[in-house]
């Protein structure tokens, strides 16, 4: 670590060979501006919301000025970016500010991202722009009121500086608005933190920047482990040598990392960077980038516009997890034995995914009593009829908690779940090819004379896909909305017969069915989301935003502080930003509305 210096010194880039941490200093913004405040967050820290954080928040979270005690840094780490090892990258947009110590004897971690270059920025500016920054901070925020592991967000300051993401279509420069997020978390340490370590890699031959510094990776697990792992340092001080107590560790870790990703299956969550640097240590969600909720249900969604080969598919999130803790058990050798380490993801990565996936469906579909045979079939089955009919992930789930105990009353019950699958229009639109019809016979073309070049051109994956997109285009135009409708009720007639010859089996010796049906509604509605942030809630909260109307990110996030059914909500939120109405049909959506059509164009990277 440099000492304090000039500016300039503080952010050069640079490799920092031997160490963790560099010191850094935010850069000031012009007219700071509190967009939002997120006050559970900020309760972490022992801040109360009054008009005094209110108005001294823009000041501080935008790194304008420094909080008491702080020493500003950014943090050295290494990762695997879509399969390949990119060596140094580090807090090139982040700054670590320091901790803040609680009474309750918690520990906090306060970042600013955002906040100006660091010695890791390398080309980049160290900077985030509204749109990205008001998705991270609703985001982290909403999966914490979900239940799901997560960094968090306290607040979201924009200014009056600008920096150039994008052009227009005229060619234009298009100026964005430097924003900051103020996140927080008992630590921002990730996989990719022990990359640095790396001697070098098989495919690149680059090195981390801390190659052979077995002293200072010691060093790391020491404080990894006895600041958030302390029931597994105590348990292993005895120990003649510390590989037991990594072990603990690195087992723990692994069913952390499998829990996680089984919550975000188990909502429809798709991460779109799951690259080793944006895998926490302690097993939280990081890093909201070019996330997505899925609307309709499509196990090959891929959330990140710019994944094109679909390494970070939705189906794919948990396999990538694994790879990902087979990475961070190669870095931990020798402190941990490979062996040892492939061993401990071997024995228990698929088990606890698969205990906590099922475990957490079984509650979406209320059954509480004993685990049976079929449960994880049921399951398949339903995720594979919403596939056949276009239905909406969050929206069915949350229906079937209204499933009628009288099967004298499923007609209604059916008609109102089909009602919320895809139109004819949107799945048009779904499916509409996506290539250029003679490019695509060009490359059919080629396949055929020349499978090698075709091979070597690693366009196989899009190239079927779009052969499917084209093969359902030419079925759904064939299709009447009638008939759509009707097979769509054929589908979910059968799925629900079976769902209810499962639940009569639940029943079976239960006296007070009454009750036991009113807990199944319950468990069923703490489990189930009605609200969830899907992208174009997102980006109507966005354009309002950037017209300089922050109510509705700020109402966003007042409804996903309680995404779960409550009587006292009852009465369904509308959207009331000018665009909300505007953009979509004319009318008011609800934001439990499946997406309006506008929608579909939508596109993060
Ligand atoms: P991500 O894909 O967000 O996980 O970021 C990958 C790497 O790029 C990290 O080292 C980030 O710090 C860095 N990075 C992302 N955005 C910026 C930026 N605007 N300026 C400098 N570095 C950045
Ligand atoms: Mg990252
Ligand atoms: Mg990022």
């Amino acid at each position: 670590t440099p000492p304090p210096g000039p500016e300039d010194v503080l952010s050069t880039p640079r490799r920092v060979p031997g160490a963790c941490f560099s010191r850094a200093r935010p850069t000031p913004l012009r007219q700071p501006r509190l967009v939002a405040l997120s006050v559970p967050a900020l309760a972490l820290l022992g801040l109360e919301a009054s008009e005094e954080v209110e108005a001294e928040a823009a000041l501080f979270f935008s790194g304008n000025a420094l909080l008491p005690g702080s020493e500003p840094a950014a943090h050295c780490y290494c990762g695997h970016q879509f399969g390949q090892f990119a060596g140094q990258l580090g807090d090139g947009a982040a700054m670590y500010l320091g901790e803040v110590c609680t009474t309750a004897g918690e520990r906090w971690e306060l970042q600013l991202k955002g906040a100006g270059p660091t010695p890791f920025s390398r080309q980049a500016d160290g900077r985030k722009v509204l749109r990205s920054s008001i998705r991270e901070f609703l985001c982290s925020e909403a999966m914490f009121h979900l239940g799901i592991p997560t960094t968090r967000a306290g607040a979201c300051v924009t200014s009056e500086s600008t920096v150039i993401r994008d052009v227009f279509y005229d060619g234009n420069p298009k100026y964005e608005k430097c924003t900051v997020v103020l996140r927080i978390a008992p630590t921002f340490i990730r996989f990719g933190s022990f990359e640095i370590f790396k001697p070098h890699d098989e495919y690149t031959g680059r090195a981390g920047p801390s190659m052979g510094r077995n002293d200072i990776r010691v060093q790391m697990l020491d404080y990894v482990i006895s600041s958030f792992y302390p029931e597994i340092q105590a348990a292993h001080t005895c120990d003649n040598d510390n590989t037991q107590r990594n072990a603990a560790f690195f087992r723990e870790v692994t069913r952390r990392t499998a829990q996680t990703v089984a919550e975000w299956q188990c909502v429809g969550f798709c991460h779109g960077v799951l690259n080793t640097d944006n895998m926490s240590i302690v097993g939280l969600t990081i890093d909201y980038g070019p996330f997505g909720f899925l609307d309709r249900y499509d196990p090959d969604h891929i959330c990140n516009a710019s994944d094109n080969a679909g390494r970070y598919t939705y189906s794919k999130q948990p396999q990538v997890c694994k790879w990902n803790l087979q990475k961070l058990a190669e870095a931990l050798d020798p402190e941990l034995p490979l062996v040892l380490g492939e061993a401990i993801v071997a024995e228990e990565f698929d088990s606890e995914f698969q205990r906590h996936y099922l475990q957490k469906m079984r509650k979406k579909l209320g059954l509480t009593r004993v685990e049976q045979e079929g449960d994880g079939t049921l399951v398949a089955k339903l995720l594979e009829t919403m596939h056949l009919t276009g239905a909406d992930f969050t929206n069915t789930f949350y229906m079937l908690s209204s499933f009628p105990a009288d099967p004298s009353d499923s007609a209604e019950f059916l008609t109102r779940l089909t009602s919320q699958c895809a139109s004819l229009e949107e799945l048009r639109l779904a499916f509409r090819p996506q290539m250029d019809p003679r490019q695509l016979s060009m490359m059919l073309m080629l396949a055929q004379s020349n499978p090698q070049l075709f091979a070597l051109m690693g366009t196989q994956a899009n190239v079927t896909k779009e052969l499917e997109r084209v093969e359902h285009q030419s079925r759904l135009e064939q299709l009447s909305p009638a008939e759509l409708q009707s097979r769509n009720m054929e589908h979910w007639e059968s799925w629900l017969q079976e769902y209810r010859a499962r639940l009569d089996k639940e029943k079976e010796g239960v006296e007070d069915t009454a009750a036991w049906q009113a807990e199944r509604v319950r468990i069923m509605h703490a489990n189930n989301p009605k609200y969830v942030l899907r992208n174009y809630i997102a980006q109507n909260a966005i354009e309002a935003a950037e017209n300089g109307d922050f109510s509705e990110v700020r109402r966003v996030l007042k409804l996903l502080e309680s995404p779960y059914y409550s009587d006292e909500a009852a009465t369904e939120a509308t959207a009331t930003g000018p665009d909300a109405v505007a953009r979509s049909t004319g009318e008011q959506f609800s934001y439990s509305s499946r997406p309006p059509l506008w929608a579909a164009e939508l596109c993060v990277t």
